[in-house]
């Protein structure tokens, strides 16, 4: 069969390798739509795992082959079912389960999904082997829906299970920062619990459809937030301590707002400030200027800071004091699976208008590229096979 190997660093070939053996209580699955996400961009970009390797996890197919004995669960499968993967699921046992942090589980951290090679996803290859441990996390696609958005059931999930964070109420405020494929899932889910969504992006483009999406107002800064001047922080940090007792850093200058924004705000909030803001983008002054615009006690989430050991500067008085919570969210979370699939399939969340380009598999780097450089036209990326119907 035909599948795209990552080889090295930003090498990427299409390549010829053995349809995948299934063993008991697995599937065979023919791949139809595969998603371009950016936690794959980052592996490829950055050789972050050795080679080689074949990507892709936002899977969707039909089912071809059924391993023997097929046993709960795989029998509640049969070969031309539509299915859509998740290639993460944890063991719902261990210490890290019971706290329902699932991304931090031994057994999620297991991709389950593989074209051949080390497991990495394998939806950029015709055929993928479905192991049996993430086979609570398939999904069958009603017949009125395509694949494609069978596809997007994996980044969905990881935007509600990130929105169940924030501790809010109906006809809160809340910031999403960034309106790529991934904050436009946010404004959409926030919109339909109830809460008042501010969008900002600075691609016009895609403010029009935050405003579909059902944000309550949306602005386009005129630039990105800047980090405070680098010279001055490295001034202040080569400047002599008073006494070699100082305990204290240098003391951060107030983050940069944006006037209209601020008054944005302070109009839709009656002066509270915001009850919560998510970071979908990875600007680190995004951060700061969301954490003076929160109001006491409110919560900045970050999704989009994956890169780790960047050094940054938060005054964490702002933590402490005025009790706004900096917290995370990262991947999915299975057990909300079904409810994703019925936002999806029912399209209240309509995954449909989301993607924006289509690309063959055999110009998978060319999808990759794209959904690495984001146009003003350009949404989610998909590598499609077959009629991907
Ligand atoms: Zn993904
Ligand atoms: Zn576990």
């Amino acid at each position: 069969m035909r599948a795209v190997v990552y080889r090295d660093v930003n090498d990427l070939r299409l390549e010829t390798v053995p349809v995948p053996r299934i063993g008991a209580n697995e599937l065979l699955v023919k791949v139809a739509v595969c998603g371009v996400c950016p936690t794959d961009i980052k592996k490829i970009q950055h050789g972050l795992v050795p080679p080689p390797r074949i990507f892709g996890h936002e899977t969707a197919g039909t089912i071809v082959r059924i391993g023997g004995g097929a046993s709960v669960p795989a029998s509640r499968f049969k070969v031309g079912d539509r299915v859509a993967l998740h290639h993460h699921v944890p063991c719902l046992d261990c210490h890290f389960c019971r706290h329902r942090a699932f991304a931090q589980c031994e057994t999620y951290k297991r991709t389950g999904i593989t074209a051949g090679f080390e497991p990495a996803g394998g939806g950029y290859a015709e055929y993928v082997r479905v192991m049996p441990f993430v086979l609570p996390g398939v999904v069958k696609i009603p017949a009125k829906n395509s694949f494609a958005e069978g596809a997007m059931l994996e980044p969905v999930n990881t935007v509600l299970k990130a929105v169940k964070r924030l501790a809010l109420l109906s006809g809160d405020t809340v910031l999403v920062a960034g309106q790529g494929p991934i904050g436009l899932m946010f404004t959409r889910l926030l919109a339909l619990r109830g809460m008042k969504v501010l969008a900002t992006d600075l691609l016009p483009a895609r403010l029009d459809l935050a405003r579909e999406f059902g944000a309550v107002r949306v602005h386009c800064p005129s630039s990105e937030p800047q980090n405070p001047n680098p010279d001055s922080r490295q001034k202040a940090k080569l400047r002599k301590p008073k006494s070699s007792t100082t305990l204290h850093a240098p003391r951060l200058p107030p983050p940069p707002l944006d006037p209209q924004l601020s008054t944005l705000i302070h109009q839709l909030t009656r002066g509270h400030g915001l009850d919560a803001a998510v970071i979908a983008v990875p600007s680190d002054a995004v951060v700061r200027e969301a954490q003076s615009l929160v109001r006491g006690a409110g919560q900045v989430l970050l999704f989009s800071h994956t890169r780790r050991g960047a050094e940054t500067s938060v005054d964490l008085a702002t933590v402490c004091m005025d009790e706004k919570d900096l917290i995370g969210s990262y991947s999915s979370d299975f057990l909300l699976q079904k409810e994703v699939a019925r936002l999806v399939f029912s399209r209240k969340l309509d995954a449909r208008r989301l993607i924006t380009h289509q690309f063959p598999l055999a110009q998978t780097a060319a999808a990759i590229e794209l959904a690495s450089h984001p146009t003003a036209e350009s949404l989610k990326v998909v590598v499609v096979q077959g009629s991907g119907q």
